[in-house]
């Protein structure tokens, strides 16, 4: 339980009963990642403290409610923790990520031995784990779900060139989908040794410290600029760069959101008669998911690489302090 920010607290509860038409999973693997790490810094608007958190895992399914056929006590699963109703304006019109009640089964406290998984999840988004993808590898389900959504909806063209801001676990997530699809992708960052990590996953990494990244592109791309810019850093002043390295009728897609009641301000002139498009992704459909299931499961991606280390559930306070320093990538937490 996140009591209060930067305070986590382990606590014995009752054990879950399986919601109607849903099962409980025994958690395996859960992985941290970076609104876990904003929960944890200043709270979540949705997630009132003492709140549980975590929301990226797997395991092994530890009961079942009656009727539920698709899965048995046992079986290894991995899910994401929401699923969209299918009946309001939004999931009828083919943008289930916008479904309004997209929120009223979200599931939280992967950091857990046992999550109750409700039956709209247990229909639209669970699979069975394959015998032959470790727990950790599930575990990224949700957020490669994340990523396949934002590069659905850029939709870049094999051959062209995307520049993706910032090298945290969504930054190469998104460089490593690209360069799968044919699309030059410059992953631009901070840190010495995400930036050594993502060279040695055989991508172009780009030290962003070492020239303005305006320059860096405009060298590239012979002062045309990049047909694409994906914004995943979530800072307010790269919002606001981010439309100045695309091209001429290029687009913008801000991945990371900002904290709530962020403003931003842009050039007119340059939205305007360049033809600038800016898009925001959000969240995944099922059929996001599905994608990203099959990413995993026929072994596509070096997921294992993006995990810094390995705690046990009982050392995830100290997880969580090594996250805050910025020291870590992704972590792995293991009941
Ligand atoms: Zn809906």
């Amino acid at each position: 339980m996140l009591v209060s920010p930067k305070t986590i607290e382990l606590r014995e509860e009752a054990v879950p009963a399986a919601p109607p038409g849903g099962i409980v999973v025994r958690v395996r693997a859960a992985l941290t990642d970076g609104t876990d790490l904003k929960t944890y810094r200043r709270g979540h608007p949705k997630m009132p403290m003492p709140t549980r958190f975590g929301h990226e895992f797997s395991g092994d399914v530890a009961s079942v409610a009656t009727g539920v056929t698709a899965f048995a006590v046992g079986d290894p699963v991995m899910c994401v923790h929401t699923a969209p109703c299918g009946q309001c304006y939004w999931c009828r019109n083919g943008q289930e990520e916008l479904c309004e009640d997209l929120l009223s089964t979200m599931i939280l406290g992967a950091y857990s031995d046992l999550i109750a998984v409700p039956q709209r999840v247990v229909e639209r988004n669970c699979f069975h784990k394959p015998l032959d993808i470790g727990y950790a590898q599930a575990a990224f389900l949700e957020p490669l779900s994340c990523v396949v959504h934002s590069i659905e909806l850029l939709a870049p063209v094999p051959g062209s060139t995307v520049a993706v801001i910032g090298n945290g676990g969504f930054g190469i997530l998104h460089a490593l989908l690209l360069q799968r699809r044919g699309v030059e992708a410059l992953l631009f960052g901070r840190r010495p040794q995400r930036v050594a990590l993502a060279r040695e996953l055989g991508l172009q990494s780009i030290d962003a410290t070492a020239s303005p990244i305006g320059d860096i592109i405009a060298e590239r791309t012979g002062d045309r600029g990049v047909d694409a810019a994906i914004e995943c850093t979530g800072s307010i002043e790269m919002w606001e760069r981010a439309p100045s390295l695309v091209r001429r009728g290029g687009r913008v897609s801000f991945f990371a959101g900002l904290p709530a009641e962020s403003r931003v301000s842009f050039d007119a002139a340059r939205l305007h008669y360049d033809e600038v498009q800016l898009i925001a992704p959000f969240h995944f459909t099922p059929r996001d998911v599905r994608s990203a299931y099959e990413l995993i499961a026929s072994h596509a991606l070096p997921l294992s690489a993006l995990i810094s280390d390995g705690y046990s559930l009982d050392r995830i306070a100290e997880a969580f302090r090594r996250l805050d320093t910025g020291d870590a990538l992704k972590l792995l937490i293991e009941p």
